[in-house]
């Protein structure tokens, strides 16, 4: 079993104050794997002090010395990707083709952030004005645990490139992979203090950043309650926010889309990270004159759809990362059933054989209304709801009356959903397939949260313009 039991400030890893352990639980067979010894308030202060001392020097390194920083930081998550791989799998259950993926994010979100920096316009002119754009000083990046690598290297990147510096919060759920890549992190041999840890629970360590009047920015992932509070939060200090909270993405089939294709990438879109993905197209719009066949597609997508232990290579749908969540799910489940929606397939319960781990069956809803608990909630497991629609007006309706607006996906004739798209209120919109383009803006309108980021968005979000006049 795997201790953990140090934080890291200002370039050390250190016993923390805080006392509490907590177990870490298999979500595949629910041993424990490993525990964590948690940090506190008094480890939030420590740390803040060892980043603001850091800055002062930091804030004014050349561009040159930020991009050797993030190369070091992306050789050093790169020579360990394996390990990261698998811990990954066994902390948290994510599938191998996840965790790949994850791992891959991370390793290239330092070069892309160097990218972006050493292409950006941080000194501009506007009519008589120059602006310079500045780093804010210390920023707090708190990140959930179900992309843990790629959350903590896609905000620390983008800080450094800024030239802030940072205390990171992760999930105490993903202790384990933190650990890992603090170790790798290490290697790199960066200044003490441009970079500092300090795992532990959101209302005692989260809660700490938040209020902390030295951290001028929060960039934020997790769900959009914990969003809520930690804007509320912000607010006393006037820090900066960028959130990045849930989703409940629509996923619009046109009529004149090719349903034997479109409907088991719609399965994935909705299942993809075993269904705790922020941007899964968990609502399935479809026209109503062909729901029949919509309904018999999508049993047999989900009918071939892999669930099981994540170690194997090709499985699709591992286990949910806890039995909180699990049980979380579950409730969903019972829930549409007992506001009458039709169950396709799945439903409560394990699939069979894997009661021993937080597996679910993967569930598919028909007849789903849009005021119903399983159409407006985000459930972040693999559970599908399958609304229908009449008209093409209908359909942007469905899709926009929601609370959230994070991403959208269409499927069907390229210009009808073209002209959709624009009628879309989400961050992203996808036609006809999935798309990665790491430098685009990520983030949501309305209740998916505040700002943007990646590529030049993001960056932009770590830094204030100041406007000097009287300028030579
Ligand atoms: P969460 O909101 O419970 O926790 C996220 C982080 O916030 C964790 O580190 C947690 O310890 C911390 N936290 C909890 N309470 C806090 C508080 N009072 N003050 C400060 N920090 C606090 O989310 P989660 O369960 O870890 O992750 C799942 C959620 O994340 C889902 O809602 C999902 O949609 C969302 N998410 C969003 C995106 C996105 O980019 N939009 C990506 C992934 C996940």
């Amino acid at each position: 079993m795997k201790q953990v039991e140090q934080i890291y400030i200002n370039g050390k890893f250190v016993k923390p104050h805080g006392t509490e352990v907590m177990d870490l639980i298999s979500p595949i067979n629910k041993e424990v794997i490993g525990r964590v010894t948690l940090g506190n308030a008094q480890d939030v202060e420590d740390a803040v002090a060892a980043a603001k001392a850091a800055y002062k020097k930091y804030s004014k390194s050349s561009l040159q010395e930020r991009a050797d920083y993030l190369e070091r930081l992306h050789k050093a998550v790169k020579a360990r990707a394996s390990e990261l791989v698998e811990t990954m799998i066994a902390e948290y259950g994510g599938t191998r083709t996840m965790a790949e993926g994850t791992v891959n994010r991370a390793i290239n979100s330092f070069l892309l952030a160097k990218d972006t920096m050493l292409n950006f316009e941080f000194t501009r002119k506007i009519g008589e004005a120059k602006i310079v754009l500045e780093p804010f000083g210390v920023v707090g990046l708190i990140t959930p645990w179900n992309a843990n690598y790629s959350f903590i290297c896609g905000k620390l990147a983008t800080a450094l490139a800024s030239g802030s510096t940072a205390v990171i919060k992760p999930s105490e759920l993903s202790s384990l992979q933190t650990q890992l890549l603090l170790e790798c992190f290490h290697e790199a041999g960066l200044p003490p203090g441009l970079y500092n840890v300090v795992s532990g629970r959101g209302d005692v360590v989260g809660n700490a950043i938040t209020q902390h009047r030295d951290i001028a920015k929060i960039s934020f992932t997790g769900s959009t309650v914990v969003g809520k509070a930690i804007a509320r939060g912000a607010v006393d200090t006037m820090k900066r926010v960028t959130l990045e909270l849930g989703g409940k993405s629509p996923n619009i089939l046109l009529d004149d889309a090719d349903f034997e294709k479109a409907i088991p990438l719609a399965v994935m879109m909705a299942f993809m990270n075993s269904g705790q993905a922020c941007i899964a197209g968990t609502r399935l719009l479809v026209p109503e004159h062909r729901l029949e066949e919509v309904k018999r597609l999508v049993v047999k997508a989900i009918a071939n759809v892999k669930v099981g232990d994540p170690h194997g290579k090709d499985v699709q749908v591992g286990p949910m990362v806890t039995e909180k969540q699990y049980e979380r799910v579950q409730s969903y489940i019972r829930e549409g059933i007992a506001e009458g929606a039709e169950l396709l397939i799945g439903g409560e319960g394990h699939p069979q054989g894997l009661e021993n781990g937080n597996f679910v069956r993967p569930t598919a809803f028909a007849n789903v209304k849009p005021d119903m608990k399983i159409a407006k909630e985000e459930i972040f497991g693999p559970v599908l709801s399958i609304l229908t629609y009449k008209t093409e007006d209908e359909a942007i309706e469905m899709a926009n009356d929601t609370d959230y607006g994070l991403h959208a996906y269409i499927s069907g004739d390229q210009k009808r959903a073209e002209k959709m798209a624009s009628q879309i209120v989400a961050g992203r919109v996808f036609i006809n397939g999935m798309y990665e383009e790491p430098r685009a803006p990520f983030g949501g309108f309305k209740q998916s949260g505040i700002g943007r980021e990646f590529g030049t968005f993001g960056l932009e979000a770590y830094l204030e313009p100041k406007t000097i006049m009287g300028h030579a």
